[in-house]
């Protein structure tokens, strides 16, 4: 390797969109440039640098948002509640993209919910069964958007929400353009979907099965009530840090070990449940990776098995 490479590797990993002739064309793309905004500031878990977070206003605005930054070499990740996101601490090389919430952002009809990617999920599934329209219960209490439930396939009790797409609208970076996948055209698994790892989210179309009211709120009752007895609700987490392996419960093995307290600085696996670690002060991204790994050696060495991460690590 050259110095030439070095050095060209060392620009890019510090940058950040300081050229005016972007920001400008940025403004004209109806996408709204936040510089250095705090990522731990935008995360359940109350961690992470900073870098420039680029709000975009209009879906249409995709394609030449991303030849422009794919021309000037911008890498970008995508964000939507940060629910799920364990981001690395400091100046960090990438930037940030992150969709405006439209209004209306969920248009029923019949029963289909026509939802905007950005739209808040429990917003969302409060006003379906206002509409009568129910079977996403059991992700009451989910935090995070619409976007980001799809691309990890959300679930709980029993139930996840690829079970209701009918239809998504995304931007395939591959291909460069909008297109529309029906369900037949996407698999959704066990907190895992077929899209690529650069496919954008826009929106999506879910067909929902006909409840009375009182019926679903019933059974958000009893789903929250069982968040609430064993979850750390008000503590800053990702919700589950692990992926349960095949058969067995992460958060079992994690607690037949005796960790639950276990820290790195800040970082802590939670008391309430195992296998939700909290930023229990000022956790950085190296605390609560420690800890991870920490924690996954110990099960590793008694089990004999290697948990899956199932929050997402943007480490710089
Ligand atoms: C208290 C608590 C409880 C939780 N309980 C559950 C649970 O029961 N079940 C469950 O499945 N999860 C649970 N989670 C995790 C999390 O809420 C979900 O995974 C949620 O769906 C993530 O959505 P988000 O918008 O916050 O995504 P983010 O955290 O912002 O992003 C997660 C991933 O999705 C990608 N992404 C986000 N938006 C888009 C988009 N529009 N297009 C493409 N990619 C996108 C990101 O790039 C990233 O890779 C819990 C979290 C907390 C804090």
């Amino acid at each position: 390797m050259n110095s030439w490479f070095y050095w060209e590797r060392s620009i890019r990993r510090l940058m950040r969109i300081r050229d005016l002739r972007i920001v400008a064309k940025l403004a004209e793309m109806h996408v709204d440039l936040q510089p250095g905004t705090p990522l731990a500031g935008l995360t359940s878990l109350g961690i992470g640098g900073k870098t420039d977070l680029l709000r975009i206003k209009k879906h249409e605005s995709l394609p030449d948002l991303l030849n422009l930054l794919d021309e000037n070499r911008v890498v970008y990740k995508f964000l939507g509640g940060g629910s799920n996101l364990l981001v690395g601490d400091g100046e960090l090389p990438w930037v940030v993209l992150q969709l405006v919430r439209p209004e209306p952002d969920v248009v029923l009809d019949g029963n289909l919910a026509h939802v905007d990617a950005a739209a808040d999920l429990g917003r969302m599934i409060t006003l379906c069964a206002k509409n009568d329209l129910g079977g996403m219960e059991g992700l009451i209490g989910v935090p995070g958007t619409v976007g980001g439930a799809l691309r990890m396939n959300a679930g709980a009790y029993g139930m996840q929400i690829g079970s209701y797409v009918r239809e998504v609208r995304l931007y395939r970076a591959a291909g460069r353009k909008l297109e529309i996948l029906r369900d037949d055209q996407i698999s959704f698994e066990y907190r895992h979907t077929s899209f690529a790892p650069d496919d954008m989210m826009l929106a999506v179309i879910l067909e929902l099965p006909s409840k009375p009211f009182k019926e679903i709120l019933q059974g958000i009752r009893i789903c929250n009530e069982k968040r609430r007895s064993s979850q750390p609700l008000g503590q800053k987490s990702a919700g589950c840090i692990f992926k349960n392996p095949p058969g067995a419960s992460a958060g079992r093995m994690i607690d037949e070990l005796g960790l639950k307290g276990l820290s790195v600085g800040d970082a802590r696996v939670s008391d309430r449940h195992a296998n939700f670690f909290v930023n229990a002060g000022r956790a950085s991204a190296k605390d609560m990776l420690a800890l991870i790994a920490d924690v996954r050696e110990r099960v590793g060495k008694t089990y004999g098995v290697s948990l899956e991460n199932e929050v997402v690590v943007w480490n710089a």
